[in-house]
This record gives C-alpha cells, sequence and structure tokens, in this order.
C-alpha cells in the first residue's frame, strides 16, 4: 500500500510555498496526500480586489485551486483564526491558532481522518521556519498529532539555514538562529518538481506581490535557488521503516550545494 501522507499548513500558499515539490513527487509515486489547513490565512495582506469576498474566502478558494493543481486527494481547514505577525493584537484572539489547545487540535483532525490511516504527518521545525506564531504552533501539532494518527512519522519542513544565509538575501542574515534548521538538523530533501511548485504557487494571486512576475525567467531562477530544494527532518515515532518515504526524501548526504563549485 502507498502511504497516505498528511500535511499540515498553516496557511494557504503554505503548502506549495514550502511543501509544493513534495506533494509533486508523493502524488507522482502514487501516494495519498491529504492537506490540512490551520486557518484561512485571514490577517494576511492583500492588494487584490477581493469583490465580495473576505480575503479567507479567497484565500480558501486559492488553496483548494492550488492543491487541485497538485493532485491533492482531500483538502481540510480546521477553522482556526489566523493569529498574525508576532506581537499584533490578532495573536490575542482566543481563536487564533497560536492559542489552540493541541488536544483540540488532535481532536479535530482525529475526526475528520478516522477513515484514513495517516503514515507520516508533515508539519514545520520549531522556529516555524520563519517564527510566525501559527507556523511555530503547526510544528507542535504535528508532533502532538502524529503519535494520536498512529503514524510512524512526522517530518519537520524546513529550509536549509546556513544555504539561505550565504545568499544575497539580508533577512535570511537578520533571523539568525530564529530561522530554520542549520543543516546538521536536517535529514532529507525533495528537489525537481519545480514546475508543479510553481505552477500551485500560480493560483494564490492575492498574496503575489506586485513587483512578482512569474514569466521573469531571472526572478523565477532567483525563487528557484531559494526554494526550489525543500528540506525536512524526519522524526521517527516508532521502530516502522520509511517505506516508499525512501522514494520521496533524499538523504541529506546526497545533496550538492548549488552555490559551490
Ligand atoms: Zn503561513
Amino acid at each position: 500500500m502507498p502511504s497516505t501522507l498528511l500535511f499540515l499548513h498553516a496557511h494557504p500558499d503554505d503548502e506549495s510555498v514550502l511543501t509544493g515539490a513534495t506533494i509533486a513527487k508523493a502524488k507522482s509515486l502514487g501516494m495519498r496526500v491529504v492537506v490540512a489547513f490551520a486557518t484561512h490565512g485571514d490577517a494576511g495582506e492583500t492588494s487584490a480586489d477581493l469583490g465580495g469576498q473576505t480575503l479567507g474566502e479567497r484565500r480558501e478558494q486559492e488553496a483548494r485551486a492550488a492543491c487541485a493543481a497538485l493532485n491533492v486527494d482531500r483538502v481540510l481547514f480546521l477553522g482556526w483564526a489566523d493569529s498574525g505577525m508576532a506581537d499584533t493584537d490578532t495573536t490575542k484572539n482566543p481563536q487564533a491558532f497560536c492559542n489552540a489547545d493541541l488536544e483540540e487540535v488532535t481532536a479535530r483532525l482525529s475526526i475528520a481522518l478516522v477513515n484514513e490511516t495517516i503514515d507520516a504527518v508533515i508539519g514545520y521545525d520549531h522556529n516555524g521556519t520563519y517564527g510566525h506564531p501559527d507556523h511555530i504552533q503547526i510544528h507542535h501539532a504535528a508532533h502532538h498529532a502524529g503519535p494520536a494518527l498512529k503514524a510512524g512519522w512526522v517530518l519537520d519542513a524546513s529550509y536549509n539555514r546556513e544555504y539561505l544565509q550565504s545568499l544575497e538575501n539580508p533577512a535570511y542574515g537578520e533571523m539568525g538562529d530564529n530561522f530554520a534548521l542549520p543543516e546538521t538538523d536536517l535529514t532529507h530533501f525533495v528537489d525537481g518538481f519545480f514546475d508543479e511548485k510553481l505552477g500551485a504557487l500560480m493560483n494564490h494571486a492575492s498574496q503575489t506581490p506586485d513587483d512578482i512576475d512569474m514569466d521573469d525567467q531571472s526572478q523565477m531562477d532567483t525563487f528557484a535557488q531559494q526554494f526550489g530544494t525543500e528540506w525536512y527532518r524526519t522524526v521517527a515515532l516508532d521502530d516502522r521503516p520509511l517505506g516508499d518515504l525512501a522514494e520521496l526524501l533524499t538523504p541529506k548526504a546526497e545533496w550538492k550545494n548549488p552555490s559551490a563549485n
């Protein structure tokens, strides 16, 4: 039986930015993919004309289109409010995901997934990749839900900290250790499937900055350089082997740093 993967994401567009290539590859290997969004991304910013929609409604629609483009089998929305950025008022909302009781998160997942056999839960690293309160909560939620769902593995989606900090983008350097994981803590990566990742991302028009042009090859090359490889720290919950996850995930030792030559 091919594995069933549960991708736990904080907001619409995270599924494409952080794990779009992994989802596309998993589908190409015949795996079943369920994507659960904790929030609708309703505290995000947008310059899009929403017509009569709320931002949350628009982002749900975009997420469903992106997941359809990636051939995701099932999409769930868990119903928490977007916490917004750290130190903003939205984090004080009792319904904000950053304030969610982990037992409640696991309970909602367990009920929704009662007919699924989940082999691996994919969340984020302990920095929530870049410090967003909802992303940090996804880390805790994935590790809380994994054993309850009887998964064999939890995968922390992350970035390669030293690699990104070696690129000419001061934002990564400024985040210091509150950013992603050091290479030594990463175990696997997924590369390839970049066109599928971009194709999914294109559905998130409300979140695409006005100065991004997906037809501009140099912009896309820069994006590929930064986000074309999806990194993971794999955590075993029991003594199960990786099984077909070994076809999905490439061991870190096989990574060739594209900026080293
Ligand atoms: Zn997010």
